[in-house]
């Protein structure tokens, strides 16, 4: 009689288990798929909207030749790189 409630008793904590583990596995996923959402929004907040060239307002403009830039650093580069004569 003992033997039988043992295995019974047995019987019940194995199916607890098992449906514990699969609960686990559910919530896993759940976590899983939050992550991947949560990265995509990340990737998607961090991509920084690049401004057209036309929506860029340059001020400094080149000397030499026709060419405007944005800041004093950039022109100064240019004319650094194609005006160095
Ligand atoms: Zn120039």
């Amino acid at each position: 009689m003992t033997a039988q409630i043992q295995q019974k008793k047995f019987y019940f904590e194995a199916l607890k288990f098992y449906y514990l583990n699969i609960i686990l596995h559910y919530q896993l996923d759940q976590v899983k798929n939050d992550i991947k959402n949560m990265k995509i929004k990340c990737e998607e907040f961090n991509k920084k909207k690049r401004r057209k060239n036309s929506e860029i307002i340059k001020p400094h403009a080149c000397q030499h030749c026709q060419k405007t830039y944005a800041t004093y650093a950039a022109k100064y580069k240019h004319i650094k790189i194609k005006h160095r004569e």
